[in-house]
């Protein structure tokens, strides 16, 4: 395939996903859960090669949260150790409801997921109806978070590109594809080639990660390597090393695709890399979040 989004040998980007609203300690005792377990998480994960890391936030019983005081412990928590590493706060379905799943964009992460339309998961209908998505997009513009859009299927791209010129997003688009949730799309080169064409040629400055739930987490960094994408591992979306083996860490699963990229001839993008692969500032600004959020509660007060 032709069409890739980055010159051979273009560094890569990896992403950590740390915890995510769903395993829990039962699962791999190694999920971060309180905030300085997930501090130090992310810290060890940056050292092993991560630039991105994708947050969500518990209570102290491991029960999904969306509180945006617990954003703001996390969040300065971890740039005090890794004060370049991106950061990403998830706006998903799991964690709240409606636009309570924004409700820490004033927090000014770097980045946000946004979930671009509805799609079937193993239990449940993930529902992103129009109107949520077209706030939380207005939220991000006004806090200055890049979104990274969740495509779970090609009309997800379509949508993305159609907020982009509705200005709704700004700057290139960044995607990421993700592959083998149950009731979702499986994992399907095919039609991942065909995803990586398409974001391509609807927004060819956009930039581009490929996601695979459980043991299809390194198939899909393996297809994003090649294709010139960027990667996302960690405990989110797969607790093993292998069939046999729980993952020790989110930095050991991080060092499993650190490996790959060195395979496939891809280094691992340098914090400076990866910030101006995705168009951020080369270096955040830096905002206590324990501040912008005690400005906020007093505001809205
Ligand atoms: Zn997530």
């Amino acid at each position: 395939m032709t069409t890739s989004s980055a010159a051979p040998g273009a560094p890569c980007i990896i992403s950590v996903a740390i915890t995510g609203s769903l395993p829990r300690k039962k699962d791999n005792p190694a999920v971060p859960v309180t905030v300085a377990e997930q501090v130090e998480s992310t810290h060890a994960a940056y050292e092993a090669g991560a630039t991105l890391v994708h947050l969500h936030v518990r209570n102290d019983d491991e029960s999904p949260s969306s509180a945006p005081e617990r954003f703001a412990q996390v969040l300065d928590g971890i740039r005090r150790h890794c004060p370049l590493i991106i950061t990403q706060v998830s706006t998903g379905g799991r964690s709240g409801a409606g636009r309570e799943r924004g409700g820490m964009l004033h927090l000014r992460p770097d980045m946000a997921s946004l979930a671009s339309g509805s799609v079937n998961f193993p239990n449940r209908v993930y529902d992103n109806p129009p109107e949520l998505v077209d706030w939380l997009a207005g939220e991000m513009l006004a806090y200055g978070v890049k979104p990274e859009i969740e495509a779970f299927d090609l009309s997800m791209i379509f949508q993305a590109v159609a907020l982009q010129q509705a200005g709704r997003i700004a700057g290139p688009l960044h995607v990421q594809f993700v592959m083998g949730i149950k009731n979702a799309m499986p994992v399907d080169r095919e039609v991942f080639e065909f995803y990586v064409r398409t974001l391509h040629r609807l927004a060819p400055a956009a930039t581009w990660t490929g996601a695979g739930i459980g043991r299809e987490q390194l198939t899909l960094a393996r297809w994003s390597l090649e294709l010139g994408g960027h990667c996302r591992t960690g405990l989110e979306d797969n607790v093993r090393l292998d069939r046999a083996t729980l993952a020790p860490s989110n930095a050991a699963l991080v060092r499993q695709v650190a490996q790959l990229c060195e395979q496939a001839g891809r280094p691992v993008a340098t914090p400076q890399q990866a910030r101006a692969l995705l168009r951020l500032a080369p270096v955040p600004e830096h905002r206590s979040a324990l501040q912008l959020q005690a400005e906020h509660a007093a505001a809205h007060a």
